[in-house]
């Protein structure tokens, strides 16, 4: 069995981006920039902002951070998009989510110029993925492509059996694995929450992506011996005995499936950090696309 190293992964991945950024600088050329936006306190939201923030600084880019207030209204915070689609400084920029209820997201995700749609969530670069098309491919569904590439891990003619279904995981990594390429060439089953005895379609799989965000939810009996299993489940759980009061937990009951899966991505330690390294990447782009 082999642990695939997200953490060390993403580091080779920032490695390769703070060179190039290097040469750009040396050359001249305008350095990246990325803009996160945040609406209102959530602990969770600000620890990924924050990290993302902070990984800009540890390759070069330039970024900013726009923090605004639960209260604002979805006028206000569109007209802030208008600013940042507008601004010749900022090549990308994403807006974390979850937004307050009283802002429509989709209307949000519309307002951003997809060409510094960096979190690839426009329906324009969604529409582009689907059909094989520049774009910018989410981060999430873009790093374990890349953590697949990397480990040189076989996906031609696999059945891949994903769990979840949504817009910034489960949808974009089913289409992803379908799409003719390496990785990729694989047939999907893509299972959801009205999926009928989901381990029948589990113990099938050659490669099993779970996302669904249920710690423990994909137990031994559920994968056959010798399966690829991606991990990109993170729930905090309550635990009185850790420093911060919870722990990370992915949706794969690790202790049991390493004993039987090929490769497997740990929680921390895989997906997550991957996911930061391709947002670097698409800012990458983003810039070298203007
Ligand atoms: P979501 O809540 O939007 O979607 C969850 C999906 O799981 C839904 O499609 C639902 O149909 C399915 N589902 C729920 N319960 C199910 C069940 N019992 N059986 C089968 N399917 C079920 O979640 P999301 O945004 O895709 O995130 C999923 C998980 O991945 C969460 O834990 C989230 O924190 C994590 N995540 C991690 C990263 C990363 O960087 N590692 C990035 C994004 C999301």
């Amino acid at each position: 069995m082999t642990i695939l190293d997200g953490k060390k992964i993403s580091n080779d991945i920032k490695d390769e981006i703070t060179q190039v950024v290097a040469q750009m600088k040396a050359e001249g050329q305008k350095t990246p920039h990325l803009a996160a936006v945040i609406v209102g306190e959530d602990g969770a939201s600000l620890t990924y902002v924050g990290s993302k923030v902070r990984a800009c600084a540890r390759v070069g880019f330039e970024s900013t951070l726009v923090q605004l207030p639960e209260q604002i209204t979805e006028e206000e915070l569109l007209a802030k998009i208008d600013s940042l689609n507008k601004d010749p400084e900022i090549d990308g920029f994403i807006v974390q989510l979850p937004l307050p209820r009283h802002i429509d997201t989709q209307k949000v995700l519309l307002a951003v110029d997809p060409k510094k749609d960096v979190d690839g969530f426009h329906p324009e670069n969604f529409g582009k993925l689907a059909l094989d098309m520049e774009t910018f491919i989410p981060a999430t569904p873009f790093g374990i492509m890349e953590l697949l590439r990397r480990y040189d891990i076989d996906t031609v003619g696999k059945h891949t059996v994903v769990i979840g279904r949504s817009h910034i995981v489960g949808r974009p990594i089913s289409i992803l694995m379908s799409r003719k390429g390496k990785p990729g060439d694989s047939t999907v089953t893509l299972t959801h929450s009205r999926t009928k005895d989901l381990a029948n379609y589990t113990r099938e799989a050659d490669i099993v992506i779970s996302a669904l965000g249920v710690p423990n939810f994909l137990k031994a009996d559920m994968v056959k011996q010798g399966a690829v299993i991606i991990d990109v489940g993170i729930t905090r759980v309550t635990d009185e005995s850790a420093p911060k009061g919870y722990v990370i937990t992915g949706d794969v009951d690790f202790a049991g499936v390493s004993e039987k899966s090929s490769f497997i991505t740990p929680v921390p330690g895989g997906v997550g950090p991957m996911t930061i390294a391709m947002l670097l990447q698409n800012t990458l782009l983003a810039r070298q696309r203007a």
